[in-house]
């Protein structure tokens, strides 16, 4: 039953219709997901959009009320049955480590390959250990290792079983921020050494693009959009995605004759109707910046620079637009909108300098 099943679909887990009430608290309604062998999905989402329970669901911690988790295409919970997690073969990180502080950590590692005689079990957790870089430590005990030392520990342990699937909920938000980015790095690698099939939460859009072959954005217990961090970063499908994924301009527009004249220039309509009031949203790295009487498109608008702000390899310029019908103006009570610029970082229009600003069609 089993092969049947699983043909026709990849995935290594499916999550198929679940809909999960607490109380009157709709926290998933009707999810369906799924991760295909070697791929890594990430859950994302604001607070309460239900990331946690579906991955709890998908180990098993959580009963199903409703719908059906197949793994490798056999039914772990439907209506009849639910498969507890340690039937499950899943391999679970979470934010806090939870390793045994009494073990060492080569047994912490050791200590979910019971079904291994005694003397593999050491051999295989010793194979992981060297994987993520923590043999020497092997005799160590929880206390004495750094936090990103102690989550490689809990990815070796959670890895060494082989499970089919890997489920992390917020593995590295224990973490420093350099320590994270660290940390995430290696377990990103290791899971792609291994190709094991990667169920993550966060909550963090710049962690999921830097993780996930595919994102799951949730809202209300809900799929907004499912696809490549490119594909969500460049298509959103409605504005809670664009905004989600980082800083966005959002500029009111009419459309005239298949334009849309937005304050920073006009844009093609699509297929909006004549006449229709438009949301523009406009990503900072999209806004270009040129000195006045630049090489600015005929039209251009121009703004005032309130700050201009390094932050590493570009920078964010904060300007405001000078209001149209005050041409020349750059008194701030007859400003119009404001407006982040993204500009690449030896770029610092002076603040309160005057620029033209308009859209590059190609970002
Ligand atoms: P966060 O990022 O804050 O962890 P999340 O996206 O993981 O949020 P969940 O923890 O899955 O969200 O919660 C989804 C909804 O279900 C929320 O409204 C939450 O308050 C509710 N909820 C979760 N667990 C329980 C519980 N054990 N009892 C009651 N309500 C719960």
């Amino acid at each position: 039953a089993r092969f049947t099943v699983a043909i026709g679909s990849m995935d290594i887990l499916t999550l198929e219709n679940v809909t999960h009430d607490f109380g009157s608290t709709r926290a998933l309604d009707s999810l369906s997901i799924g991760v295909e062998a070697g791929e890594l999905v990430c859950l994302l989402g604001p607070s309460g959009c239900g990331k946690t329970t579906a991955l709890r669901i998908a180990a098993g911690l959580e009963p199903l009320q409703a719908g059906r988790v197949l793994l490798d295409g056999e039914v772990v919970a439907d209506a009849d049955q639910d498969t507890p997690p340690e039937a499950r073969s899943v391999g679970l990180v979470f934010q806090d480590y939870a390793l045994f502080p009494h073990l060492t950590v080569v047994d912490n590692v050791a200590f979910g390959l019971r079904k291994l005689p005694r003397r593999r079990r050491r051999e295989r957790a010793m194979a992981v250990l060297r994987q993520v870089g923590m043999a020497e430590l092997a005799d160590a005990h929880p206390h004495m290792l750094s936090g990103g030392q102690q989550q490689r520990v809990a990815v070796a342990r959670a890895l060494a079983p082989r499970p089919r699937v890997m489920l992390m909920d917020e593995p590295f938000s224990g973490l420093d921020v350099t320590l994270r980015h660290q940390v995430r790095d290696e377990t990103l690698h290791i899971l792609k050494q291994t190709g094991t099939a990667t169920l993550m939460v966060t909550h963090d859009p710049e962690e999921a693009m830097f993780m996930a072959d595919r994102v799951v954005l949730m809202r209300g217990g809900r799929i907004v959009q499912m696809g490549t961090p490119a594909q969500l970063y460049a298509a959103p499908a409605n504005e809670f995605v664009a905004a989600f994924f980082g800083d966005i301009n959002r500029l009111h527009g009419v459309v005239r004759q298949g334009r849309v004249s937005t304050p920073l220039g006009e844009l093609d309509a699509g297929r909006l109707p004549e006449g229709a009031p438009a949301n523009v949203l406009v990503r900072p790295e999209a806004v270009r910046l040129h000195p006045v009487d630049g090489d600015a498109a005929s039209g251009a608008r121009t703004g005032r620079v309130l700050a201009s702000r390094l932050l590493g390899r570009s920078s964010v310029v904060h300007l405001v637009l000078d209001n149209p019908a005050d041409s020349g103006s750059i008194q701030a009570d007859r400003a119009g909108p404001h407006v982040h610029a993204r500009v690449p970082g030896r770029f610092l229009p002076p603040e309160n300098t005057c620029v033209e600003i308009d859209i590059d069609p190609y970002q």
